[in-house]
């Protein structure tokens, strides 16, 4: 691949490539160098790009729904096309494995054309002799966009489809730290489709708020942490934004006495450390039986000491680097604490020093329920391993959390396990598996996990709002 330095990362906005005073400097992970520059958006910048938006939307409301499904197949196969330009620079910026971005760009591609077939539902809420009624959903207008940094391309797409498909024009920010990727999406997609549709902004911190507060912005699809999500909340009440808030986690595994130890012991090792953990449903706390838990804990150590960290770009790296700078340090001040605290680890335990925001493979073993490592969402590759004996004190403990993203459990007898289930107070369970999430169901965090609603049907719908329609009927 060329060197991104080389490379013009331009805004979309109104159809055009468009750049911006100031530049703001992308770092890669693995190495520590700046990659390439991106365009520092000001106040003057984003009102262009929402003017560009509010100025397409009547046109692209008005489109019909057959041709925003055709132009959603189109960023699809844009997508496929370019998987290997488009994986390289996610790797670059992001520091994930290269089979791992291509992997992401792939099911961004496949899960764009499963929304491009949902269907709005139209209802007919009255049928009588005078008086007929319909209520059908209608787009919002301009929804904002904002991103975050560990899944750059797919969480964009979570947003791009459902926006546009519903007939709402867009305005995009990817996280200033992995923007590289989403603006070449945005030039590859330049000329595909009608001018002011979709437009991506970049910039540093004051972006977001500027966004969230924009008069002219409808509603805003927020993915990101649980304390940048109740800022964007706040700000958003000016005109009434409507809100969909995708917010942290700190998911429980629970494992029971009948877990079958060889079988689990894999999938539940990339459920906690898949993308260096850094994965909002991650599993972030595993609760273990008694009975299984020397041999899980010794599987998990086996795995964890096979693992190559590395260079996402270096073949034979298993897991990258953890994003960022600020990301790395908070990591590493949970693993000093639990070093202060005396804990003891399956595996990791220091971080050795050298270029890269580089982590080993960390499982804290059997950590107090009031540890910094259990209670704090870690977002990087450190998980505790809780070793319970009564069930129910595990889903006591598991459910004791101000967060409700999601939740596994992990048993060889499927009533049991989905009983246990039930008993979860977060917005998706899994059993035996973690982290897989479908185009076709509901996800939503519930507690501070999140407000409202993303992918399926009612995902859709939130991109939209309600509208009655009433027409005389000849009796
Ligand atoms: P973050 O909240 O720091 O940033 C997310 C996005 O918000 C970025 O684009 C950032 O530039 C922007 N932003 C920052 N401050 C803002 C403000 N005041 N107003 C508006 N926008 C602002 O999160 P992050 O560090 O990028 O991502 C990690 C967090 O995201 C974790 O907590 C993780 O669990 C969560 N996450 C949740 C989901 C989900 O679907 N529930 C998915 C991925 C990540």
């Amino acid at each position: 691949m060329a060197s991104l330095a080389d490379s013009a990362f331009a805004m979309l906005i109104n159809g055009c490539a468009v750049d911006a005073s100031q530049t703001i400097a992308v770092v890669n992970p693995a190495t520590e160098a700046v990659v390439a520059q991106v365009p520092d958006c000001d106040e003057a910048g984003l009102n262009a790009a929402v003017r560009a938006a509010r100025g397409a939307f009547p046109g692209w409301r008005d489109t019909p729904y057959a041709q925003r499904q055709a132009a959603l197949r189109t960023i699809g196969a844009t997508l496929a096309a370019h998987v290997d330009e488009l994986a390289a620079i996610l790797t670059a910026e992001q520091g994930k494995p290269l089979a791992a971005a291509m992997g992401e760009i792939q099911a961004a591609a496949w899960w764009i054309g499963v929304v491009a077939e949902q269907e709005l539902p139209v209802h007919v809420s009255e049928d009588l002799p005078g008086q007929r009624s319909v209520t059908r959903h209608v787009p919002l207008g301009v929804v904002g966009a904002i991103v975050p940094w560990n899944f750059p391309l797919l969480l964009a797409i979570w947003k791009i489809g459902p926006a546009l498909l519903t007939g709402n024009t867009l305005v995009l920010k990817p996280s200033p730290f992995t923007p590289l990727a989403t603006l070449r999406l945005g030039a590859l997609l330049r000329d595909l489709l009608p001018p002011g549709v979709l437009n991506i902004v970049t910039g540093g911190d004051a972006l977001g708020p500027l966004m969230t507060r924009h008069l002219d912005i409808d509603k805003i699809s927020f993915t990101g942490s649980t304390a940048t999500g109740r800022r964007v909340m706040e700000s958003a009440s000016a005109n009434l934004k409507r809100l969909t808030l995708e917010l942290g986690g700190n998911d429980a595994a629970i494992i029971l006495d009948d877990a079958d130890v060889d079988a689990i012991a894999e999938p539940l090792f990339w459920a906690c450390f898949a993308n260096s953990g850094q994965v909002c449903v991650a599993a972030k706390r595993v609760y273990v039986h008694d009975a299984v838990y020397d041999r899980l804990a010794a599987a998990l150590a086996d795995i964890a000491a096979r693992m190559t960290v590395g260079d996402g770009a270096v073949d034979g790296s298993q897991l990258g680097p953890v994003q960022n700078r600020a990301q790395y340090d908070r990591v590493c001040a949970l693993i000093a604490d639990s070093v202060a605290a005396g804990h003891r680890f399956l595996a990791g335990g220091d971080v050795p020093d050298g270029q890269g925001y580089f982590i080993p493979v960390t499982i804290v073993d059997n950590p107090p329920n009031d540890a910094r490592v259990v209670q704090e969402e870690a977002f990087g590759p450190v998980v505790p391993l809780i070793r319970y004996t009564d069930l129910d004190d595990a889903i006591a403990r598991a459910n004791d959390c101000d967060y409700g993203l999601g939740g596994s459990v992990w048993s060889s007898d499927m009533d049991r396990a989905q009983a246990v289930a039930a008993r979860m107070e977060t917005g998706t369970v899994w059993i035996n598996s973690a982290q897989g999430l479908s185009p076709f169901a509901a996800f939503a965090g519930h507690k501070q996990s999140g407000l409202g609603v993303e992918n399926g049907p009612d995902g859709l719908l939130e991109f939209t709002t309600p509208q009655s329609v009433y027409q005389p009927v000849a009796g």
